[in-house]
């Protein structure tokens, strides 16, 4: 089925409508902010959402979000993973509040015995021993990679072409046509020229990945081990197994960020595809939505940053923040891992994020429609281009802005909400069969309304 451009521009503009028909409050509320809110909202990536100004949030439970204008939504974005356990889990809220009520003080400059035990619980689920907590994971990433490069002597990191790891300097681009680095159009005013920190590959290309790590320079190579920020795309057979021995050839870290694949089980892709990184990143939902981030390190990696007796990994070096590893964190995670993101809650959370891809594949081949959906675990998402791409070029030139905004508003419209920057699903422990077959029933009528007669 081929798209129609004039028919997809009167339904944009038909969705369009009826959203600010629908929100009121929300659009006044931004149009207030413009006076004191940069670009009119708190973050300002939260401008993004379709529509022209982005729903304001009432409440939000489970996996249900109410907003000002007294609509409420079977949530799929989940705050982008951050609410991957679900919007205020009961056993989180628990510890939260015992946390605050009770036992009292969250940021001390002192460690609580929950560490400890995240420590370990991470260490079940990841393989990797020794383990150190941020605030985010664009910290994670930045302080692993700092230590990386302190523990090599080697100045450069290795990134795959349109890789998402937060705004983190070194990762923020792409590979260039002659295979060098270029800075990721829109990169917003970095401190020097990526190429001089970074060296790019292509996702799924060992070739490209042997080339750059031939030079002997790369301290680490960073990398989900299935690209989530440019659609999913998920890894070949063999590319990570041959990621690994690269790094082991070439005498490269290899840094994991299972800040979204986490989603593949209980120990991310880490654990599911029995991979053997240097250094894993986390971040986002492991404390149930209160900010935390986390990387871990093997026992070989530990010795050798210890070994370097002027490196100061106390006080001002560049790696650490004041409330990093704080009480609050430490205790919403402990309930998160222990109680809502178990071993138990992935396999359901898989169970329907299977029933998620397989509703809407249904739908695309009964409309001849050349679109695929890709699944990670809990996590299912949906891109304009078959077969889906494999890598992170290809993917992004299988972006439709038009065609992300009808199908954020036609389903925003009808009570889902998908992720906003791009088509992606994710399940948490209170989402139900019934909400996935809403999905897929408005899912049918997009598509329909799109490419029917
Ligand atoms: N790593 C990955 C893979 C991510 O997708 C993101 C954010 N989407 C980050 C790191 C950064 O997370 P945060 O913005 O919470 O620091």
């Amino acid at each position: 089925m081929s798209l129609d451009r004039s028919r997809l521009t009167a339904l944009i503009d038909r969705e369009r409508a009826t959203y600010v028909q629908n929100h009121p409050r929300s659009q006044s509320a931004f149009v207030a902010a413009q006076a004191n809110l940069f670009g009119g909202v708190p973050m300002t990536w939260m401008a993004k959402w379709s529509g022209g100004f982005p729903l304001y949030l009432d409440s939000a439970n489970g996996n249900r979000i109410s907003d000002i204008d007294e609509h409420t939504y079977v949530d799929f974005a989940l705050g982008d993973t951050g609410a991957m356990a679900g919007h205020s889990p009961g056993p989180t809220v628990r510890a939260i509040n015992a946390r605050i009520g009770e036992a009292g003080g969250f940021t001390t400059m002192l460690p609580s015995e929950d560490a400890a035990w995240v420590g370990a619980e991470m260490q079940r689920r990841f393989g990797l021993p020794l383990w150190s907590f941020s605030l985010t994971a664009t910290d994670a990433n930045r302080w692993a990679l700092r230590l990386a490069r302190l523990a090599t002597g080697r100045s450069k990191v290795l990134a795959f072409s349109y890789c998402y790891h937060g705004s983190v300097d070194e990762t923020v681009v792409v590979l260039g046509p002659n295979g060098e680095t270029l800075a990721r159009p829109g990169n917003a005013g970095p401190a020097v020229d990526p190429a001089l920190t970074t060296r790019v590959a292509e996702f799924n290309d060992l070739t490209s990945v042997e080339k750059a790590l031939a030079h002997g320079d790369v301290a680490v190579l960073i990398t989900e081990p299935a690209l989530t920020n440019i659609g999913i795309v998920l890894p070949e057979p063999g590319f990570l197994e041959g990621l690994r021995e690269l790094c082991t050839k070439y005498q490269t870290l290899l840094l994991i960020d299972e800040t979204h694949t986490f989603s593949a089980g209980p120990g991310g892709m880490t654990k599911a595809n029995n991979l053997d990184p240097d250094i894993v990143v986390i971040g986002k939902s492991i404390a149930g939505g209160i900010p935390i981030g986390a990387y871990g390190v093997s026992q070989t990696l530990a010795d050798r940053i210890d070994s370097h007796d002027d490196a100061d990994l106390i006080d001002v070096g560049g790696v650490g923040g004041t409330l990093a590893g704080n009480a609050l964190s430490m205790s919403a995670a402990r309930a998160t891992l222990g109680e809502v993101l178990t071993d138990g809650a992935f396999e359901q959370m898989i169970v329907l994020a299977t029933r998620f891809t397989d509703g809407v594949r249904a739908v695309l081949d009964k409309a001849d429609v050349q679109w695929s959906i890709s699944q990670l675990g809990a996590r299912s998402e949906y891109r304009f281009a078959r077969p889906a791409p494999v890598n992170g070029t290809k993917s992004n030139e299988a972006g439709d802005d038009d065609l992300d905004e009808y199908m954020h508003l036609y389903t925003l419209n009808r009570g889902v909400l998908m992720t906003p920057f791009h088509n992606m699903a994710l399940m948490c422990p209170a989402t139900t069969q019934a909400d996935v077959d809403l999905h897929t029933e408005i899912f049918g009528q997009a598509v329909d309304e799109l490419y029917g007669q």
